[in-house]
């Protein structure tokens, strides 16, 4: 159903195929958000795909719209609020009992109902693990189009110009849903900046009941068991990352950038290859098949600066390299720069900081 195209070709370029908008979906107005919360706190990538929303949405001449599902005692009022202080304009909110704890047969009815009776043009929602899974099964039931993982949205006409990375993170293809609506995609947390806070936005509320009852539902919420690890690791949305890659050489010496982390109360990053050599948890790696990450300041030992790791940390306000070949492509787009040796680097680091830090 989706349409590959670079450059972004309009529907009058597709040599014999019907890429109109048909007529009966012209009436398909407004960009949504799909509000993500669990246990009380919304996930800020719905606050970033709600700055995202709403240039598309002032680019479209439309407004923009969270959609808020939960429980009738969850705080879905207080969620609303924070979306319009975050750029909505309404908030579409369902409340049922079966809504407590995300569970995919409500979710995806409660979203598939909402998109059909107020007809959005483009839905987003957060490539999280609820998100990704919510996305397809509401794709695939509304018989529309789906960009997974996007790094860029736009508007090309009046399609939404959805841009990921293929083949490998090689080349970037643009994605439109051009003969469906809506039009959705998923973005990874961190890819998209946080929008400004104004609290003085306000916005109204439209109810709407999901009619399930909890026979309907075949899967059981039964209990929720924390991972204490990944809760724990906060990569996505630290303020300062010391990285690690292969040119440490082995998990001892990757215990240097450990040390590092620890003074400046910084997470710990690290290459595939670092994570493939056992030196970090799967959890910590940065990059395309990774986490995309942030931070103020990303430091990078031993790491060459693939395109594949490059694209989960280039959005890093300053990004430190060490490395000992003045070559590394890393070097192409660090904004500080040391050709040296890590090993020997790192504990001069450590104990700078540490001197004045501690
Ligand atoms: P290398 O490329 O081996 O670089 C090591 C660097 O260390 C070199 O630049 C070398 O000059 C330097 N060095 C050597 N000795 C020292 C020293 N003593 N001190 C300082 N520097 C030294 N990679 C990711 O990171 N994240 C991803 O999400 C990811 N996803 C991928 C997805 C796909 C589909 C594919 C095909 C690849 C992916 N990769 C990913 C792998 C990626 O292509 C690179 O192979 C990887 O990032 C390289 O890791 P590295 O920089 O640690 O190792």
């Amino acid at each position: 159903m989706s349409e590959a195209a670079k450059p972004a070709a309009r529907p009058a370029a597709r040599g014999g195929r019907n890429t109109e908008l048909p007529e009966h979906l012209k009436c398909y107005k407004g960009v949504w958000v799909f509000v993500e919360h669990d246990r009380g706190h919304v996930n800020p990538v719905s606050w970033e795909l709600m700055g995202e929303a709403r240039k598309l949405a002032d680019k479209l001449g439309v407004e923009v719209s969270g959609v808020v599902m939960g429980g009738p005692d969850e705080t879905l009022d207080a969620f609303a609020k924070e979306a319009y202080a975050y750029g909505a304009d309404h908030c579409y909110i369902m409340r049922d009992p079966v809504l407590k704890g995300y569970r995919n047969e409500p979710f995806t009815k409660g979203l598939t109902d909402l998109v059909n009776k107020y007809q959005p043009e483009i839905l987003l929602l957060g490539a999280t693990t609820m998100g990704r899974d919510l996305a397809g099964s509401v794709a695939t039931t509304l018989g529309t189009g789906l960009t997974a993982d996007c790094t860029e949205l736009n508007i090309d006409g009046r399609a939404l110009a959805a841009t990921r990375p293929t083949f490998g993170g090689s080349l970037l293809c643009t994605i439109m849903t051009l003969a469906y609506r809506p039009q959705m995609a998923t973005v990874r947390p961190r890819v998209m900046r946080m929008p400004r806070r104004d609290d003085t936005r306000t916005g109204d509320i439209i109810e709407m009941a999901l009619g399930m009852v909890e026979t309907d539902i075949v899967t059981k919420l039964l209990s929720f068991i924390p991972d204490a690890e990944r809760n724990t690791i906060n990569l996505a949305y630290a303020d300062i990352i010391v990285s690690g890659g292969k040119g440490l050489k082995n998990a001892d010496n990757f215990k240097l950038v450990w040390e590092l982390a620890r003074v400046l109360g910084a997470e710990v990053g690290a290459t595939r290859a670092a994570v493939q050599a056992g030196w970090a948890e799967n959890e910590r790696q940065v990059g395309q098949t990774g986490k995309t990450v942030r931070p103020r300041l990303y430091i990078a030992a031993g790491i060459s600066g693939a395109i594949q790791h490059r694209v989960g940390m280039e959005g890093a306000d300053v990004i430190v390299a060490i490395n000992t070949d003045p070559n590394a492509p890393i070097f192409d787009f660090a904004h500080y720069g040391i050709v040296g040796n890590a090993m020997q680097v790192l504990p001069v680091l450590t104990q700078a900081f540490r001197t004045h830090l501690e």
